[in-house]
């Protein structure tokens, strides 16, 4: 008999047994890098000489380890070993499905810090951003092992007919194209898997570049559940080559993707092609990209807002989808907000992760990303007046480190206010009042996640209405989504309006087969 789901609670660094292992989980981690991982198709692990390092963006000349750089062939090889690998998986029970997630959690609980020292290191999360991740990652192989077994009793929700016998069976679709991004790189990564594989579908996974690391100790952790050979197959390199040749392959059934709007276009219209000898439309659960807005009207508690939009902004060095990019606010508080905002984030700490658990934002993810977001705060300086950082932080070793930024005054159809920068990055914007704030809102591309601070029950029921994004939060930051309590993804160029840890999430990853026997 299985508990209710619970979200898995965060830890308390401030208790110091908690910091105390923590520190030893990232020694631990920390000895044994510098390995040379393998490619694994149909359970044989294929080391290749062609490798790319995966390194700590905080200390860039840190290897944590080397990773195959796969081919378009080998993408080919990992298909067919997983379309084998199915023949017999899809008929594996649910029940039996489930169990191998409960497993992979309760594992995954046990070695929690060394999961999320792994985050630190290869994605420079701080410790509780790290810490949440790792938790998401449990919470969504927890609740889909529960939803699986929901999902396989939907018998009785058919109508009886006299004289039928009748069933509704979910059944699998068959391979899956796993493909997640870095900035969950747990929690995205486990939760994709985990729901390609208890819905009895087989998998080629192909981590992102910059985190091949902790993807391997996932599938690794998965592998040592006793999955048989072929289920899940770990591949590594570019993106645009092997993830590429998945996405095409005519034996990939499916494609679960997280990650930028430019990719995920290319993916939805390679996977709409269909190849010679492919049996069937594929189907792409594409989850996408965000410029995710704050919205703080006159009647708003202005302290509480003030501390959401940075939090929003700036956590994970606005590495989220769910990043709240833009603050509008109106013009009767614009003034008042904009002042303890830049306060906030003047006290924000910037700097290595591993350290301790005080730092609240580390490095950007490499040097692309850093190149990227120097760009458009060149780009902001020529578009607002820049409130505060707009600098890069030198260090000794070189870390991607660029100082939390926000330009004020900023127009809403300006670049930076349009575009996912992807980075600690904030534009903040004026609204005449209420209407005009909501206007400016829903004017974007995206439709991901946002919020709104009030304490009018008049705005909070519009907004509820007509502020059109996935993930609406009121009196409260639009990040933190957890599995089960706030179901995950966005409207319009965020995605496929697929909903990540709701209940309606494994309807995705399966067909449903009507049966009726005549009595
Ligand atoms: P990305 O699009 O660069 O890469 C994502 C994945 O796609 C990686 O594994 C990459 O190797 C692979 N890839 C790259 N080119 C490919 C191709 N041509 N064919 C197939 N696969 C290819 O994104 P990223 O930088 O890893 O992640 C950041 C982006 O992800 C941001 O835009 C962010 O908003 C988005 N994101 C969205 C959600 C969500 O739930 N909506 C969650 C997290 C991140």
């Amino acid at each position: 008999m299985l508990p209710p789901y619970r979200p898995e609670p965060f830890t308390d660094f401030t208790q110091p047994a908690n910091r105390q292992a923590f520190e030893q989980a990232l020694a631990k981690v920390t000895a044994s890098l510098g390995q040379t991982y393998p490619l694994v198709i149909g359970g044989e692990r294929i080391p290749l000489s062609d490798v790319f390092p995966s390194v700590n963006p905080a200390r860039p000349s840190q290897v944590l380890g080397y990773f195959a750089n796969g081919t378009a062939e080998h993408a080919d090889r990992a298909t067919e070993a997983a379309y084998e690998a199915f023949k017999t998986w899809q008929y594996t029970p649910p029940a039996e499905r489930a169990r191998y997630l409960l497993n992979a959690a309760a594992e995954m609980r046990r070695r929690k810090h060394e999961f999320s020292a792994l985050l630190v290191l290869e994605v420079g999360k701080s410790w509780a951003e790290a810490d949440a991740d790792t938790a998401e990652a449990i919470d969504f192989m927890e609740y889909y092992a529960r939803q699986m077994l929901r999902l396989a009793d939907s018998s009785h929700l058919l109508t009886h007919w006299a004289g039928e016998q009748l069933q509704l069976a979910y059944i699998p679709l068959g391979v899956g194209a796993v493909i997640p991004p870095w900035n969950f790189a747990n929690a995205i990564l486990a939760g994709m898997t985990a729901a390609t594989l208890v819905a009895g579908n087989t998998c080629v996974l192909k981590p992102a570049e910059q985190s091949p690391l902790i993807g391997y100790h996932v599938a690794e952790l998965f592998w040592r559940m006793g999955l048989p050979a072929g289920v899940l197959n770990f591949l590594t390199g570019p993106g645009e080559v092997v993830g590429a040749r998945m996405v095409e392959h005519p034996l990939t059934r499916f494609i679960a993707f997280t990650g930028s709007r430019a990719v995920g276009v290319q993916i939805y219209e390679v996977a709409s092609r269909v190849q010679p000898g492919q049996k069937w439309l594929k189907r792409s659960i594409l989850e996408m990209g965000g410029k995710d807005a704050v919205v703080v009207d006159e009647t708003a508690d202005l302290a509480e807002a003030a501390k959401g939009i940075v939090a929003s902004a700036f956590g994970f060095g606005g590495q989220k989808c769910s990043a709240g990019s833009r603050a509008i606010l109106v013009q009767d508080v614009y003034d008042a907000v904009t002042k303890q905002v830049v306060e906030l984030t003047e006290a924000l700490t910037v700097g290595d992760t591993s350290i301790s658990p005080e730092v609240y934002m580390g490095p950007v993810i490499d040097q692309e990303s850093y190149d990227r977001i120097r760009r458009y705060i060149d780009i902001g300086a020529t578009e607002g007046e820049l409130l505060t950082g707009g600098h890069i932080i030198e260090t000794d070793e070189n870390g991607y480190f660029i100082q939390p930024t926000i330009f004020g005054g900023v127009d809403p159809r300006a670049r930076i206010a349009q575009e996912e920068i992807f980075g600690p990055v904030l534009a903040l914007i004026r609204a005449q009042d209420f209407d005009h704030a909501l206007h400016i809102a829903n004017d974007t591309e995206y439709g991901l996640t946002g919020a709104l601070y009030s304490q009018s029950r008049a705005h909070i029921e519009r907004a509820m209405r007509e502020f059109h994004v996935g993930n609406l939060y009121f009196n409260r930051k639009c990040t933190g989504a957890l599995v089960g309590v706030n179901p995950f993804g966005g409207f319009n160029m965020s995605g496929t309006d697929s909903k990540a840890g709701g209940p309606d999430y494994l309807l995705l990853f399966t067909q449903a087969k009507s049966i009726a026997e005549k009595l």
